[in-house]
């Protein structure tokens, strides 16, 4: 289970502060030391983790804690409260084209689980009485586009794909096209990913872009890769500019570090949390609800 260490520890730090009738400084300085350990283990990004605690200690140390009955508890109140603004406070939703269709460019690495992740969107938009298009873009890896219409039969949406020989901004453009014409309102584009980041890719990705002008730019990262999420998050955001990120594999047992970073970091959303194999398994991102399940 994803956040099982950082979870289990902090929720031992708090245990100890929940039954104290009175909290001192030293008990919060103590509890904070404690935090910032869980937190760097749980390869949170060590800037990230700095302001955190600093802000909780601020906080904790004011008017709020001496006007509590219960200053434990209030001290978990104000590490839930930044916990959740550290994710981006409220859910982050996807945006909308005033004129359909929306449309949302998938970016990401190789193995992040980008095509898996586009048959899931395109599942919660259909549950949502939408219809999308897949778009099968990424030209490179072998069987992605077999892939996508796998996923796209399974779920009943339809696929666009003019096969391993077309250009990737010939298929979206024409994918828009097709789109329209067949009043679809969610057009998918699974692209091409690699297995590092690369010149070819971003040059490539910035045409896609610059051809189809999409409504969202959503990266996937695998959350199972910590530190290094965040990193690649953050050279897509400079090359790219994001619009949101999706989180992938939080089903494993991942520390949580680009969970927790990723928006601190690069200044973009989560908007989806995938956290399965399974084509449902993919969710509105809810940072206040993430923080409640860490803190347990
Ligand atoms: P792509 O290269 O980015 O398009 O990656 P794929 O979509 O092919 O996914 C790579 C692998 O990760 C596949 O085996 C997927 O089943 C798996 N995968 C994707 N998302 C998740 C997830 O949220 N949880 C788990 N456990 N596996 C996932």
């Amino acid at each position: 289970m994803a956040f099982e260490g950082l979870s289990s520890r902090l929720q031992n730090v708090f245990g100890k502060l929940k039954g104290k009738g009175k909290v001192t400084e030293d008990d919060v300085n103590e509890a904070m030391r404690e935090v910032r350990l869980a937190l760097l283990e749980a390869d949170v990004n060590f800037k990230v983790v700095k302001e955190f605690v600093s802000k909780v200690k601020e906080k904790a140390v004011g008017q709020e804690l001496a006007k509590s009955f219960t200053p434990g508890m209030a001290v978990i109140d104000i590490v839930n409260k930044e916990l959740t603004e550290l994710m981006g406070g409220t859910q982050s939703k996807l945006a909308k084209a005033n004129k359909p269709p929306t449309v949302i460019m998938m970016a990401g690495l190789q193995g992040a689980g980008k095509t898996t992740t586009s048959g899931k969107l395109a599942k919660l938009l259909q549950k949502q009485n939408h219809k999308p298009l897949l778009v099968a873009a990424d030209i490179y890896r072998p069987a992605a586009i077999k892939q996508l219409q796998v996923l796209g039969e399974q779920i009943k949406v339809p696929v666009f794909a003019l096969g391993d020989k077309a250009n990737p901004v010939d298929i979206a453009k024409q994918a828009l096209e097709h789109a329209k014409e067949e009043h679809l309102d969610y057009v998918i584009i699974d692209t091409a990913g690699r297995l590092h980041i690369d010149e070819a890719l971003m040059d490539e990705l910035r045409q896609v872009h610059a051809a189809v002008n999409p409504d969202e730019v959503l990266l996937v990262v695998d959350s199972m890769t910590g530190q290094d999420a965040v990193n690649v998050a953050e050279s897509f955001h400079q090359q790219l500019s994001l619009t949101g990120v999706v989180l992938t594999k939080l089903d494993g047992d991942t520390r949580g570090g680009a969970a927790l970073s990723v928006k601190a970091v690069t200044g973009c959303p989560i908007k989806f949390a995938a956290m399965g194999e399974k084509i449902d398994s993919l969710e509105p991102f809810h940072p206040e609800r993430m923080a409640s399940r860490i803190l347990g």
